[in-house]
């Protein structure tokens, strides 16, 4: 009999099994924090491109050195992302070097710097995905969340170039107060370009603390009706609440048992290695240190990581619904073990939708 499985299933059996063993199949790369734009959400804050920022920057010899090293230590997927990753003059050395070793790409970028000429680049040399958020449904919209006149119309040029070539491009939208109105037009535009569309309610502080981006976040309620209209959307959520029904995500106690530091790895401009990338405080160098011995220190430090049994986490049935992410915890909390209100209501809200508790 011939039994297929869901991609979802699929890719959560692939890293429960790279969990076991302690590959890093997933990696992502920030190979700058410049950017064209200045979104008020960002959670990485303004970054001014100064010589002084440039020249910190891992140098291409650098970033192919580490390249090398992650395929060594087995990695497959592979994002590479910003800042606006096209600053880079460099970004077509990188991204071929990555794809002629074998890994599975994935961009994300915001689509200002794709011109013909780099939509011709991509159509030649394609990654598995490229991954661009829209932030509203027209230039005013845009420039509220951007700071960037005229980008709308920029990114919808973008967004024809792309699918003249036919790549395959996944639409994202971070809900907000500024674009919340015009969720559905976007829906409607990813629709008739035929690109999938994901809805995120992931507004959370930036880096550095400052809590600003939290003034946008819609109500979760909201945010989550506006999420599950979309039926592939639906679907993800659903696939994935089933599967999980029933598990103890810590059954080993791991509080990060995301994968995050063991499974996944993130990497900054500066050549500083991370679990992931909301998971920064635990760090170390790759201009210093050989990638797999600075992932056996990452991976150490995670696993000791317990978590709590008094941390309302631990003994609640809602953790694949919510959307349950130390790294956020501690962005909004300064605490790896106190949890988000916001996805709390959020994780609720989804489940109630999905197992037919609340109308949409
Ligand atoms: S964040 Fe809230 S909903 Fe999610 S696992 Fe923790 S307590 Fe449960
Ligand atoms: S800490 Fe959060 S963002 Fe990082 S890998 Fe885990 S779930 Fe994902």
């Amino acid at each position: 009999m011939n039994k297929s499985v869901d991609p979802v299933t699929f890719s959560s059996k692939i890293k429960r099994i790279a969990f076991q063993k302690n590959i890093p199949i997933y990696g992502s790369f920030e190979i700058t924090h410049r950017c064209c734009f200045d979104c008020v959400h960002c959670f990485l804050g303004p970054v001014k491109a100064t010589q002084e920022i440039i020249d910190n920057e891992l140098s291409t010899d650098e970033i192919f050195k580490i390249i090398d090293d992650i395929v060594d230590a087995g990695c497959l997927k592979f994002l590479i992302t910003g800042g606006e990753p096209l600053l880079r003059p460099d970004f077509k050395d990188v991204y071929v070097y990555a794809k002629k070793k074998g890994l599975i790409l994935t961009l994300f970028t915001n689509g200002m710097l794709i011109d013909e000429d780099m939509a011709d680049f991509l159509k030649e040399w394609p990654p598995d995905t490229i991954e661009i958020s829209l932030y509203g449904a027209c230039d005013e919209t845009y420039k509220k969340v951007t700071g960037v006149d005229g980008a709308y119309t920029k990114i919808v040029d973008t967004l024809k170039l792309l699918k003249e070539r036919n790549l395959h491009v996944n639409l994202k939208t971070v809900i907000m107060t500024i674009n919340s109105d015009e969720y559905f037009q976007l829906m409607e535009l990813s629709k008739n370009l035929g690109y999938k569309f994901r809805p995120d309610a992931g507004v959370f502080p930036k880096l550095d603390g400052d809590n600003s981006p939290l003034q946008y976040r819609v109500p979760a309620k909201e945010a989550a009706e506006k999420e599950l209209t979309d039926e592939i959307r639906a679907e993800e959520w659903e696939t994935q609440i089933n599967n999980n029904e029933g598990l103890n995500f810590h059954a080993d106690g791991f509080l990060y048992a995301c994968g995050a530091g063991v499974t996944d790895f993130h990497i900054d401009p500066y050549g500083k290695l991370m679990p992931c990338m909301l998971v920064r405080h635990i760090k170390r160098d790759l201009r210093t240190h050989k990638f797999i011995e600075c992932m056996d220190d990452i991976r150490k430090k995670i696993k000791k990581k317990k978590i709590s049994l008094d941390f309302k986490c631990a003994s609640c049935d809602n953790q694949a619904s919510c959307g349950y992410c130390p790294g956020r915890f501690l962005l909004e909390n300064g605490n790896e073990q106190t949890c988000s209100t916001y996805y709390c209501e959020l994780g609720m809200y989804r489940k109630q939708i999905i197992t037919g508790g609340l109308c949409v």
